[in-house]
């Protein structure tokens, strides 16, 4: 039996159960008796919250005296794990899952299979629908895609009936007052201030059993034609026209509004007798319980996408059009929403546009790519908040901590303003800096570049004054493409970024992707089930094993640099062959172009990224075949002190500032004395004051670091003497004070030296 045919059997007789004038009682009654039949099931039982609790409302087959008697707790036993998961179980043999109970008065030890649904309404199981058997077998697929077609015409039911308190639901409609205080995940940093607005009141399905099934079908075609059409504009906007990484993310979009899979699914729903509505949220269920199981973030973005324009959909079919953008802003905003897709970011105004609050979001997302690029601070992570602020509530947003504060009493105010006066002094002031060369009191010049990944990061450079891109991670325009960029594409990126780098040096880095940075288009490969991701099948240990790729790059970057120098840099470098292999596929296109007569870049200049500090061990053998080596601070940290830099709980736990990473600094610097190659830092550490006076000390002279940091960084160098901070760090590398960072910062203090 077809998923739809299944389906639609069951719905055809339940759109009488519910037509019918009976009691919402007997029409439950009725329901399991329907579904236990057309799934050839023993038992069928409907559970619904209430007071906090699951409830046993209706069963076919389970003892009538446990109704309204038997019980759960959302959390509890197989049902209530289902309502706290929202998630499908289908089990052959239900007492081995670790959270079953047993409830005797239901008389069910005889029943072996089991699996249940969550019924679901406004993001919220308001209960569960459940079938078991005598015998042990495991539900076929159709049978569970049937039980959740069935469980939204279900919670349709229920919500007529009223057979489910809203404040059961809970939700939107809570009034909180006070001043609330939230931590989330930071992902464009900066401060807003401003009222929240909701980007989307979500659309109530009020009808999901279809009427008629081919004027249902009809409404979804010409809602699809509307929505392409939507698109197809918003890819023509000038924004986009100019090409950069928004003309790639929307290039996803458009491919997933022209997919025919997924309007194929939704016409399958339709087909198993839904409404237009019902069936795009229905393929939208199935879509998020499958992301459920796959855990790669940027899988996962791209379903923020996806959900961005099934939303779009169903506002296109029920007439529902208008989002927050469509009425436009009237005062200064902070957007809050569950997620948005960067499409319906860019439908705002910009200028009332301050910030965004997302339930969801990642760094990697589309639409925090975009926010980034408008200069938009967004906290991410913040779950339920649509249930702790109300439209009109005042919010404030901090990107450089990760936290939002609503409706903030006057003290939070006044602190923040006067945090927002001294962070716009501060930044006027660093712009200041913006021509003038970082020189040390004593007359050291030192290199303050930038590192950078998207087109429009290039723009920082004359923003900001800094001395080049020390650090260009190509690996971005990866991330953001739907399919690996093809050899022009990419060669036009490196032209592009040097024409708005106007002569100042740009260090491409090979892609450095795979382990955590996998992406869709190389899945199936091994890195993808790499257990330790990072110390895995990635940066140049994947490059060198896909040649395709990898020469590819080498090509796109000779064509994109002719005439011009390339500075090309090879990513976590563990043994000099490396290096030599990935010299050499650049080599051979050097070959064949020169051979083609094609023009080559006027030199070409090779360096690799100290990251793993096995390199560290045998850079007398690598030096001489080097023009410069740049240390790349997040990842040798994580792998000296074996903590993965991504994990939360180990994030404060060493410092950068620790004897074990300045000695080992300290030896790199040495062994490149007299060495003819360039030595920089580009990690994180270098845009932190403290550090990169502790990295001067040591005698680092380039530092490439986040554009933001650039002014207060330049503003450091024209403060210090290089003299006095060497000879400080010689002492406290000899013998290391009992907290470094404490004996750094009193030695900067005292000197008149800001410290943050
Ligand atoms: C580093 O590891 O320090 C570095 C700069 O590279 P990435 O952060 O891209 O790994
Ligand atoms: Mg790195």
């Amino acid at each position: 039996m077809k998923a739809a045919s299944a389906a639609r059997s069951i719905l055809t007789t339940l759109h009488e159960v519910m037509a019918s004038r009976t009691h919402a009682q007997a029409k439950l009654n009725q329901v399991v008796e329907v579904i236990g039949e057309a799934l050839d099931s023993e038992v069928c039982t409907i559970y619904l919250l209430r007071d906090g609790m699951l409830e046993l409302y209706a069963t076919r087959g389970l003892n009538q005296a446990s109704v309204h008697v038997t019980r759960l707790g959302v959390g509890e036993g197989l049902t209530g794990t289902i309502a706290q998961n929202i998630e499908t179980l289908n089990l052959d043999e239900a007492a081995t899952h670790p959270e079953f109970q047993y409830r005797p008065e239901t008389g069910e030890e005889k029943f072996h299979s089991f699996a249940g649904v969550p019924i679901v309404r406004r993001e919220r199981a308001i209960g569960v629908l459940t079938v078991q058997h005598v015998e042990p077998r495991k539900y076929e697929e159709v049978e569970i895609e049937a039980l959740q077609t069935v469980a939204m015409v279900l919670a349709e039911l229920i919500n007529n009936a009223g057979l489910v308190d809203d404040e059961d639901i809970g939700g939107p409609a809570e009034a909180r007052t006070g001043q609330e205080r939230i931590e989330g995940l930071k992902l464009v940093k900066g401060l807003a201030i401003g009222q929240a607005v909701f980007h989307q009141p979500r659309v109530q399905i009020e009808q999901t059993v279809a009427e008629d099934t081919e004027a249902e079908r009809e409404r979804v075609y010409l809602a699809f034609d509307r929505m392409r059409e939507q698109i197809d504009a918003m890819t023509g906007q000038a924004e986009f026209g100019t090409g950069g990484e928004h003309e790639q993310v929307l290039a996803t979009y458009k491919m997933f509004a022209y997919d025919e899979g997924w309007s194929r699914r939704i016409n399958e729903a339709i087909d198993s007798g839904l409404t237009a509505e019902a069936a795009i949220e229905r393929v939208q269920q199935r879509t998020r319980m499958r992301m459920r199981e796959i855990s790669d973030p940027l899988l996962q973005d791209r379903m923020h996408d996806l959900e961005d324009l099934a939303n779009r959909l169903i506002r296109i079919v029920s007439g529902q059009l208008g989002t927050a953008a469509q009425k436009g802003l009237a005062h200064d905003t902070i957007l809050v929403a569950k997620n948005l897709g960067p499409a319906e970011l860019l439908e705002y105004d910009k200028r009332r546009l301050k910030g965004v609050v997302l339930e969801e979001g990642s760094l990697t997302a589309h639409v925090v790519i975009v926010a980034r690029a408008m200069g938009v601070p967004v906290v991410g992570r913040i779950r339920n908040v649509r249930g702790m602020v109300r439209e009109g509530d005042e919010v404030l947003v901090d990107g450089d901590s990760g936290c939002v504060t609503l409706r903030p009493g006057q003290g939070v105010l006044s602190a923040f303003e006067a945090r927002f006066a001294r962070a716009k002094e501060k930044k006027a002031a660093y712009a200041k800096l913006r021509d003038i060369e970082p020189f040390t009191r004593d007359g050291e010049r030192i290199e303050v570049m930038m590192n950078a990944g998207l087109r429009d990061d290039v723009g920082m450079l004359s923003m900001t004054g800094a001395d080049g891109i020390g650090l260009y991670r190509t690996e971005f325009q990866f991330l953001v493409s739907a399919a690996l960029p093809s050899r022009e594409r990419q060669a036009r990126l490196y032209r592009d970024v040097l024409d708005a780098a106007k002569g100042k040096k740009v260090i491409f880095r090979t892609v450095d992707i795979g382990g955590d940075k996998a992406l869709p288009y190389l899945a199936n490969e091994v890195g993808k089930e790499d257990e330790n991701p990072a110390m895995g099948w990635r940066a140049l240990r994947l490059a060198l094993e896909r040649k395709g790729l990898m020469k590819s790059q080498a090509r796109a970057l000779l064509e994109g640099c002719a005439g011009r120098e390339l500075n090309v840099m090879f990513p976590m470098v563990s043994e000099p062959w490396e290096f030599d292999a990935a010299k050499k596929v650049f080599e051979e296109q050097l070959d064949f172009l020169r051979k083609r007569k094609h023009q080559l870049p006027s030199a070409i200049r090779y360096g690799v990224m100290l990251e793993v500090p096995s390199l560290a061990e045998t850079l007398d053998q690598l030096l001489p075949r080097l023009s410069f080596i740049s240390i790349g601070t997040n990842d040798l940290t994580q792998f000296l002190f074996a903590a993965d830099r991504a994990n939360p709980m180990l994030a404060e736990r060493y410092d950068w500032l620790s004897p074990a990473i300045l000695r080992f600094l300290d030896r790199v610097v040495k062994n490149c004395v007299g060495m003819p190659v360039d030595l920089g830092v580009c990690g994180e550490m270098g845009g932190r004051r403290l550090e990169a006076l502790a990295l001067i000390g040591l005698g680092i002279r380039r530092l490439s670091i986040t554009p933001a940091a650039v002014g207060q960084i330049k503003e450091l160098v024209r403060k210090v003497d290089t003299k006095e901070i060497s000879e400080a760090m010689i002492g406290w590398l000899a013998s290391p004070p009992e907290n470094m960072r404490e004996a750094l910062q009193a030695w900067a203090l005292e000197r008149g030296i800001e410290v943050e």
